[in-house]
């Protein structure tokens, strides 16, 4: 079937050779096979430049080994400058004065909770919680705490996973904190587990954002899905809460099929520093939860209220512990380091968005 083109679709299809240019004679079931699959190609094609950038194609393997290998190595030197939160702060967009880096951070984790509203009463507050990408714990320990749950988190470091044990222990949580190394696109929980499903800052991470699975009825093309999104979902209890805060393109404008090219090498070059594969927008995170039966789906958009952060981990890369440290950790650190100015080009352009978005799986 590779050298067919399909010639018009619908029940008048006919086919060519592409070879010959001339007309074949095919079965109508044959019929009906060239034409989904060059549908699903399409369909498939377009998807591909919409919701994905060039990015250097890692396979998942190399993908995680690389993210695990990236936070082994700078995981310290992070903790020893800016504290047990590796995610942005949330700042005043009116203030000139940013305040303290460390207290926006946790400011971050309550307003995305508030706004996701994640109940806080006593018969409703989450009882479970699963930390995926949980990075050394911080917000782990603080939702543990807040309200008063058992947590469970996730990561592809085994030093972050120690480094969290540790502290956790240290701050004697360790009865209702638990790490593991583990992969948030196969996760080692049951289905229907968690109160509350949270993610801070790990989806950008997260491989096959591309992936489409296609349901046939008839031969109409009605599905595609995110298996991260599908792996917070199944986690997540009967009316559970899933809280996604993750880096994200801009949302392509109506008559665009794709990022401009100078837009994608920006993104390209991130994605190398970061061990990142493709992006996608809020609205595609929006169309896959809704497609795969989440209800309450919302998103927003707080890029202007993380604007002083980047410029701040520059500063603080900078410092004589900054400087000490990155020398310590190594090159892929220090690559991470030099890529920091490209987060801050992504967002001034209005390319890089700081995207929130939440939903509640169906009781
Ligand atoms: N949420 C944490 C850490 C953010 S850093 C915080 O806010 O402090 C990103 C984290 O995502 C790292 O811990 C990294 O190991 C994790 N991560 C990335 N891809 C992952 C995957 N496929 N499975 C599990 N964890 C992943």
């Amino acid at each position: 079937m590779a050298n067919l083109s399909l010639y018009s679709t619908g029940s008048c299809s006919s086919l060519v050779s592409s070879s010959s240019g001339r007309p074949l004679k095919i079965t109508l079931q044959q019929k009906r096979r060239v034409y989904l699959r060059s549908a699903k190609n399409q369909v498939e094609r377009r998807l591909s430049v919409v919701c994905s950038v060039g990015a250097k194609e890692r396979t998942v393997p190399e993908l995680n080994e690389g993210i695990a290998n990236f936070y082994n190595e700078s995981s310290g030197i992070w903790e020893e400058v800016w504290g047990e939160h590796m995610h942005h702060g949330y700042y005043d967009p009116n203030s000139k004065d940013a305040g303290d880096h460390k207290e926006a951070q946790i400011r971050m984790i309550e307003e995305s909770l508030a706004w996701a509203g994640i109940p806080e009463d006593e018969e409703n507050k989450p009882r479970t919680v699963v930390d995926v990408g949980c990075g050394i714990g911080g917000s782990a320990r603080y939702l543990a705490r807040k309200y008063n749950a058992n947590v469970k988190a996730i990561t592809l470091s085994p030093i972050q996973a120690q480094r969290g044990t540790a502290i956790t222990a240290d701050q004697g949580l360790s009865k209702s904190v638990n790490f593991q190394v583990a992969d948030a696109l196969k996760q080692p929980f049951s289905d229907g587990e968690f109160d509350l499903v949270w993610s801070m800052e790990s989806g950008e991470h997260m491989p096959d954002k591309r992936k489409v699975l296609f349901l046939n009825i008839g031969s109409a093309i009605i599905s595609r899905r995110i298996q991260f999104v599908q792996e917070l979902a199944r986690v997540a209890a009967p009316d559970g809460r899933i809280l996604i805060v993750t880096w994200c393109h801009r949302d392509l404008k109506p008559a665009e099929l794709s990022l401009s090219p100078e837009e994608l090498e920006l993104l390209d070059k991130i994605c190398d520093a970061y061990y990142l594969p493709a992006w996608c927008s809020p609205s595609d995170y929006v169309r896959i939860a809704e497609s795969i039966g989440l209800k309450d789906v919302k998103s927003a958009d707080w890029s202007e209220y993380v604007t002083p952060f980047w410029p701040a981990v520059m500063v603080s890369a900078l410092s004589l512990k900054g400087l000490f440290g990155l020398a310590k950790a190594g090159w892929t650190t220090i690559k991470g380091a030099l890529a920091m100015g490209l987060m801050v080009q992504g967002y001034q352009r209005g390319l890089i968005k700081f995207a929130l978005i939440t939903a509640r799986k169906a009781s």
